[in-house]
């Protein structure tokens, strides 16, 4: 049986490499060592002693699922504007100035605040049901029977799985559910004048067959966002929206909706998907059914809130920065475990790993932890207007927003393509070989408008776990697997070194 590398010895079998590899160790054609970062020649590391190494360390010595853990159990949720979010910047800032990284820096930015208050009900009148349970013959006809799974007792009213959507108004409202499948159906109905007055279930379901769950995701999401608007016009009194999840449960996934200051606002909230199942075959079933909505959710002044920063100065070119993070923000159900604690901490990781082990990157690396990317995009949007005010030159940037699972690759803009792929059988070794076009991410998204060369990357996990979580209570620390959190960051570390490498 075989001794594994401890980390000492993976720090130190690095240091020594290093040593041999550095660039103040080149000696140039005219037998003159060149002390001149401009001057230093580009030189090939052995790109597989590095990727051996990055995942080495992370797997005997991460940090990332310890902190991880400070930030879910220590801290919790980090609404914008919550008194927690900043209780969670002042740990970040402490927690990465631990690490002696070159720089540890905040940005303010003004971020909006919106408090779910305490009351937030949604209760279910339905003799129909109460007699089914009565007589122990719940309807079969649900798709996700979560809901009888759970064995209700027949009673008064039934408190239903929901919660009010980010941004929502408060507000009491009564009345029956009218169910809507699709955006052509509201449109339809709408006009037939038949979601006056009523309560609308906007109830499209996620696309089980695609294999990659963004998409579903993406199929969906635009009635929980823009939703209010149309049903309000078409004379709503509220919405319910089924939340946006792969998973049968029991679990209201919230997230963020828009309205327009012109058009009355009515009340926004998620249903879980066996409540959504439910109320689909009892609005039906039951004409006298009535449900009631109480919220007293309510939008506050805007607050001072940042972004916070740590970086690793470039030898060769300081002045040229390569961006790599995540969100800090996250909604309040749940710890914002998956969404987006996991994206800050392969951020921070892979910055520690890189320096551990005493890799010098040619280019300034960034690790970012944006804030408001969740309901507003202030953190993100205000990162580029300050990198185009100081006329900094952002070559590269890498996101990572989706969740803490096993890596599976990246998506990339076609610009850095090639250099990427010259990596190919490297990041196939590590099972990171899915390169897909088309980096991006909505933090960095408001960079390219600054300048439009930056190379966008993202990072992307198996998705096939993301939505059973995502914006719901069960987004928190236990539900993040130790060694896939690793293996993640040790991939984004892998990535930025490529970029680090590749670009001039
Ligand atoms: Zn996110």
């Amino acid at each position: 049986m075989s001794i594994s590398a401890q980390p000492a010895d993976i720090v130190e079998r690095m240091r020594a490499y290093n040593e041999l590899n550095s660039p103040r160790n080149i000696v140039f054609s005219g037998g003159l060592s060149s002390p001149l970062p401009n001057q230093i020649r580009r030189i090939t590391i052995d790109d597989s002693v590095m990727f051996k190494a990055l995942f080495d360390l992370v797997l005997t010595d991460g940090h990332a699922y310890k902190r991880l853990g400070e930030l879910c159990k220590g801290i919790g949720s980090r609404l914008s504007g919550s008194d927690n979010a900043e209780r969670g910047i002042v740990w970040a800032v402490s927690m990465l100035k631990s690490y002696q990284f070159d720089t540890v820096f905040t940005q303010s930015v003004m971020v909006p605040r919106w408090e779910r208050g305490e009351i937030e009900s949604v209760k279910l009148y339905s003799k129909v049901l109460t007699n089914q349970l009565k007589s122990g013959k719940p309807s079969d006809d649900y798709n996700c029977e979560a809901f009888v799974e759970a064995n209700p007792k027949p009673q008064k009213f039934y408190p239903l799985n929901a919660c009010a959507l980010g941004g929502s108004v408060g507000g009491h409202i009564a009345g029956t559910v009218i169910v809507v499948n699709s955006n052509r159906a509201l449109d339809s109905m709408g006009k037939a004048g038949l979601l006056r007055g009523k309560i609308v279930l906007l109830n499209l379901a996620f696309d089980q067959t695609l294999l990659n769950t963004f998409q579903a995701y993406g199929g969906c999401v635009s009635q929980r966002v823009n939703g209010a608007v149309p049903c309000s016009k078409y004379g709503a009194l509220a919405v319910l929206v089924r939340s946006m999840s792969n998973r049968c449960d029991l679990h209201p996934h919230t997230g963020v909706t828009h309205y327009e200051d012109s058009v009355t606002k009515i009340p926004m909230v998620a249903v879980a998907t066996a409540v959504a199942d439910l109320l689909a075959d009892i609005s039906i079933k039951d004409p006298n059914h009535r449900v009631e909505i109480d919220l007293n959710c309510r939008t506050l002044p805007d607050r001072l809130s940042a972004n916070v920063i740590a970086s690793s100065v470039g030898l060769q070119y300081p002045e040229k920065i390569i961006d790599f993070g995540g969100h800090f923000d996250s909604w309040d159900e749940g710890e914002g475990a998956h969404d987006d604690g996991a994206g800050c901490m392969h951020a921070f990781e892979a910055l520690r790993l890189l320096k551990a082990l005493g890799y010098t990157p040619r280019h300034t690396l960034r690790c970012v932890f944006w804030i408001n990317e969740e309901n507003g995009l202030r953190g993100g949007t205000e990162y580029a207007r300050l990198a185009a005010e100081r006329g900094e030159n952002h070559i590269a940037a890498l996101e990572s927003d989706r969740g803490g699972f096993v890596p599976r690759g990246f998506g990339v803009d076609s610009a850095i393509m090639p250099g990427v792929k010259m990596y190919q059988k490297l990041l196939n070794d590590y099972g990171i070989g899915t390169i897909e076009k088309g980096g991006g991410g909505a933090d960095i998204g408001p960079l390219k408008k600054v300048n439009p060369n930056t190379a966008f990357v993202s990072f992307i996990p198996d998705s096939q776990r993301y939505f059973d979580v995502h914006h719901a209570e069960t987004d928190v620390f236990e539900n993040v697997n130790k060694r896939e959190l690793h293996l993640g960051a040790a991939a984004v570390a892998a990535m930025i070194y490529i970029l680090d490498q590749q670009l001039e």
